[in-house]
Order: structure tokens, then C-alpha cells, then sequence
């Protein structure tokens, strides 16, 4: 079965917080949560685009943190759900809101609305990161969110950034060691980006602050990729898209921010495999077979990998073949 998500995009409004990269906290006024027509109106349209009848749909509140919002307020967003629950056009609910918001009251409030699914924005495992990030949770939060979650039987996803202030390689392969430890299912991986009117522009200018290059970004993304893949966390997306944030070429700064990362992510992911794989010896040609879902990573963003071999081959074949694993290919040189 396939899955499809019906997006439902609820901004924060007039947040208590202030991330030091975010630039929603000051959007009261600028931006207006959806009202009761309104969701209604965005899962009926997807409702009758989606091949639903091969997969399984779920509707997911993200952009804020969803249960920063009174009960009253998430029941009446929750409760919109019911009748395209009972009729099995929708089969779940997914929210995404901070560590620090979850409760098990909240949880059971959640759960007994059909929410199959929590996104926690952990961002990152280590204290002083969070501190010097303005997050206003520690990691003990997202520890103990994250417990609670598993025990009530829902899926649980934890989102990181990479870059943040205080940061370093190691701090976040160690983030993504801990997200393993707390068994999360799911995790999204963001680059942390410099934005306009944020306190982290402002440290950016002073100089104080240094974001990733994009190719550092790449480089630790790969490795947390692989990673992840190891411990069968899924990864539900790398880079920020477009539409998610409030992010245009005027409200950027800096940052490693491409429009294909996670593509650029994956090839590199397949370099470093043809890199450190000792089946590529001398030779003339070469078939690589991969399963057909990473043909197009294994062969790179626009062809990348494969004109990197051709520095050592003069023939390279890409072949897909259905019956190898996922992330797994079988080399053919021909000398
Ligand atoms: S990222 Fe931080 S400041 Fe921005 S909306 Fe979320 S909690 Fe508030």
C-alpha cells in the first residue's frame, strides 16, 4: 500500500518562543490558521486526486506545533476528521508539535481522535545546542516525550536540524544515535537555514554565526542517512521544502539550501558506497544492478556518479533489477 498525506498547514501563531532561526513567531496578523471549510475544502480536493483506493491516506497538522493549541481548539480541528474516518476515506491522523507540549493527558485526548502518528521537533540531543538554539526544551524533554508516545502505542517521529548554533559533526551523528535509542519510526532531517528577521541572522551578520556549507551539509546528511537506514528509522524527508516554511529567495540569507537536497543527499549516499566498495577493481566496463527505487540515487543528480566512474571505466551501465534488496547493488567488471 502506498501512503499519502493530505498536508494541513497550521502556522504558530503568536508563539511563546523563539528559535533562533525561525522567523514564525512574529506572523500574527500575517498569516491565519485554516478554519473548519477551509480543511474541509483541502482533503476533499486531494481526496479526488489521490489514487486512495491503492493506499493509505492520513491527514497531517504540521507547520506548528499542534498541541500548543487548547484542547478545545485541537478538538475542533481533530474532530473535522471523524466523518472521513467512519466513511475509510481517511484512515489516520498525524501531528507534529514540540517535546515540551506533549502530556499524557494530551496523549490520551489525541489518541482517542484517531491521531495514529506524533512528529516531536527534537532538533537536536545535545543541551548547550538547544540552549544556544533559543528551543526552550531540553533533551531530557524529548526523552521523556518520546517514552510516553511508544507507551501509548502511537508512531513516533523525531525531527532534527543539522548547522544549529553550538553544533558540530559529531554532536549530530550523537543526536541521531540518541533518536535511534529512543526508537523513533520516523525522522526528517533539516538543514538549519539563515532566514530574515530571525535572531540567527542577526549572529550571522555579527559574524557570530557560520552556517554549513551546502556540501557539509550534503557530506553529514549522507552519514546520517546511512545511519538511520541501519536502524530502520524512516527518513520522511531532507532539506526544507519550499512550501513548508516561509522561505522565498528574498527571506533566505544563507544556509545550504538546494531545492533538490535530499536528492543530492542520496547520490552522495551511493558515492561513498562506490567509493569504499573494494569490488571496484581495474577494469574496462562496468554493470551496476540496484533495485529500481535507487537507480536514480545510484546513478546521481544529473548523472553524477556515473561520470565519476567513467573516470575509471570507459563503459558504465546502471541496471535495475527487481530482484535485489533496497540500498544493495552487485558490480560486473568486465577487463
Ligand atoms: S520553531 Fe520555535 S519559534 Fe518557531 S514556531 Fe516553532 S517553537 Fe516557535
Amino acid at each position: 500500500l502506498r501512503h499519502f498525506n493530505i498536508p494541513i498547514f497550521i502556522p504558530e501563531l503568536a508563539c511563546p518562543f523563539r528559535c533562533v532561526y525561525c522567523n514564525q513567531f512574529n506572523i500574527t496578523g500575517s498569516c491565519k490558521a485554516p478554519d473548519a471549510d477551509v480543511v474541509r475544502q483541502i482533503i476533499d480536493k486531494h481526496l479526488t486526486t489521490l489514487p486512495v483506493e491503492r493506499g493509505r491516506v492520513e491527514v497531517a497538522f504540521f507547520g506548528g506545533s499542534f498541541t500548543g493549541l487548547g484542547i478545545a481548539e485541537q478538538n475542533k480541528y481533530l474532530d473535522l476528521m471523524k466523518p472521513y474516518i467512519d466513511k475509510g476515506r481517511v484512515q489516520g491522523i498525524r501531528i507534529s508539535t514540540r517535546p515540551d507540549y506533549i502530556s499524557e493527558e494530551v496523549l490520551q485526548n489525541l489518541k482517542g481522535r484517531s491521531v495514529v502518528a506524533i512528529e516531536l521537533g527534537a532538533q537536536s540531543m545535545d543541551d548547550e545546542v538547544l540552549i544556544l538554539s533559543g528551543r526552550g526544551h531540553t533533551v531530557s524533554d524529548v526523552v521523556e516525550a518520546s517514552r510516553w508516545i511508544k507507551s501509548m502505542g502511537l508512531e513516533l517521529g523525531l525531527q532534527m536540524m543539522t548547522g544549529l548554533p553550538g553544533d558540530t559533526f559529531q554532536k549530530s551523528m550523537e543526536t541521531a544515535m540518541q533518536i535511534v535509542a529512543c526508537q523513533a519510526q520516523t525522522t526528517r532531517i533539516y538543514p538549519t537555514l539563515v532566514i530574515k528577521d530571525t535572531p540567527l541572522a542577526e549572529l550571522y551578520a555579527s559574524g557570530q554565526y557560520r552556517p554549513q556549507s551546502l556540501s557539509e551539509a550534503i557530506d553529514l546528511c549522507a552519514r546520517l542517512y546511512d545511519l538511520f537506514a541501519d536502524a530502520n528509522v524512516k527518513i520522511l524527508r531532507m532539506g526544507l521544502h519550499p512550501s513548508e516554511g516561509f522561505i522565498s529567495q528574498s527571506t533566505l540569507i544563507a544556509g545550504p539550501y538546494h531545492s533538490a537536497f535530499g536528492e543530492l543527499v542520496l547520490s552522495k549516499v551511493w558515492q561513498n558506497r562506490f567509493e569504499l566498495n573494494p569490488g571496484f577493481s581495474n577494469g574496462k566496463e562496468v554493470n551496476i544492478s540496484v533495485h529500481p527505487s535507487d537507480l536514480n540515487a545510484a546513478i546521481g543528480h544529473k548523472g553524477q556518479n556515473k561520470l565519476l566512474l567513467y573516470n575509471y571505466y570507459s563503459k558504465v551501465r546502471f541496471i535495475a533489477d527487481v530482484h535485489l534488496p533496497k540500498n544493495e547493488f552487485y558490480v560486473d567488471i568486465y577487463r
